[in-house]
């Protein structure tokens, strides 16, 4: 079979073993876990403060500090490796589930895509990362909850402010009625200048009685 169907790590493209393994125990070893999902005022969180009211945020991994990571979200976004998304999102279900902060989620909701965008790549990559932790966690993924559209003028000739109008008036809640009363969770795959997740997270906000959190695979904000 391992001719036909050649098993190698997803991280570095060593053989594999255990064929039912996507990473080798040297790379599942080498992921950097930030450690923040059980610590409040963590960076994640700080990044938030005073841009939207959040009941708890983390990222699993740090982006930059190692190339596998960087490797590994490529793969996910760009090469159609779901596999290594839902491996990932497992990960964080796991961590999740130990951490009282994350114990009250009633449901997941991935950062959602231009329509045109997801249709090109075949997938939204927040989905996946959400059908991992979902498998995990037992709790549901909210698809189509949120959606996202394109500004109607450019947004290049805008002012700052503007532009930021723009941004936040791409989200819109399609279901308030799936959303009202729930603890959610806004799942993106990196957090970098955290704008567009403070922009859809401060939408799901304005659905009455909803307390939100918000969950990276990675964290490469300074
Ligand atoms: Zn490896």
């Amino acid at each position: 079979m391992h001719l036909f169907y050649p098993h190698v790590c997803t991280g570095c493209g060593s053989d594999l073993l255990q064929t039912d393994n996507l990473l080798c125990l040297k790379c599942i070893h080498d992921l950097p876990h930030t450690n923040f999902a059980d610590l409040a005022n963590n960076p994640v969180e700080k990044y938030f403060w005073g841009r939207i009211k959040l009941s708890a945020a983390y990222s699993q991994f740090y982006f930059a500090k190692e190339f596998l990571m960087q490797h590994l979200i490529h793969q996910l976004k760009y090469k159609g490796d779901i596999e290594i998304g839902f491996y990932l999102g497992e990960m964080m279900g796991k961590t999740m589930l130990r951490s009282n902060r994350f114990s009250t989620i009633d449901a997941l909701i991935p950062l959602p895509l231009y329509a045109d965008k997801e249709h090109k790549r075949g997938y939204n990559q927040a989905t996946v990362i959400c059908n991992g932790i979902s498998s995990v966690m037992n709790i549901p993924v909210l698809n189509g909850a949120v959606i996202r559209r394109h500004a109607t003028e450019t947004q290049t000739r805008k002012h700052r402010t503007e532009r930021w109008e723009n941004v936040k008036d791409s989200f819109k809640v399609a279901k308030p009625g799936d959303l009202s009363g729930k603890h959610l969770l806004l799942v993106d795959d990196v957090v970098t200048t955290g704008a567009t997740l403070e922009a859809c997270g401060n939408i799901i906000l304005e659905v009455e009685h909803v307390n939100l959190s918000i969950a990276t695979l990675a964290y490469a904000a300074k």
